[in-house]
């Protein structure tokens, strides 16, 4: 597959989503840095952002909730190139229902090469990171091309 530069804004499109026994533990992270996180647009599955914008008082797009399809609906966002960041608190200790729709969900992440948090560390490593403030070019899968090469 060819690569084609995608250019983020300094704006970041951040999408929040985190399994129910994760809920706690990233909305305390969102109250920490919510300062931070004003700076940028908000997305996130159903109930992680209902809770989020009750609790932190954030301007968020809240998607269906994730295992009524939100998962996908975000796959999809980041497949279009609308969203930068993902930090996603999933749960290591227990499977859910709707697993396959998460494996899809970071599979599509790391097909369209946005950075991604699966846990705490992680999160403050990429909102401390200097290019959450500023332009950053990523390498994405050249799409046009790779249709040209399928259909000539
Ligand atoms: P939820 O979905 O925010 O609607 O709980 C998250 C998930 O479990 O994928």
């Amino acid at each position: 597959m060819e690569l084609i530069a995608r250019e983020m804004a300094p704006h970041k499109r951040v999408a929040l989503v985190a399994h129910d026994n994760m809920k706690a533990p990233l909305l305390s992270w969102v109250l920490r840095r919510k300062e931070e996180l004003k700076l940028h647009h908000l997305y996130a599955t159903g109930t992680t952002g209902t809770l989020l914008g009750k609790q932190a008082q954030l301007p968020i797009t809240c998607l269906f909730s994730g295992p009524m399809g939100g998962d996908q609906q975000l796959g999809a966002l980041i497949a279009e190139g609308k969203i930068d960041v993902m930090i996603f608190f999933w749960d290591p200790l227990n499977a859910a229902a709707h697993d396959p729709d998460v494996k899809a969900l970071l599979r599509l992440a790391a097909v369209w090469n946005i950075p991604v948090a699966t846990n705490e560390a992680t999160a403050d490593f990429i909102m401390d990171s200097p290019h959450m403030q500023r332009a950053f070019s990523v390498q994405v899968p050249d799409y046009a091309g790779y249709l040209k090469a399928r259909t000539e």
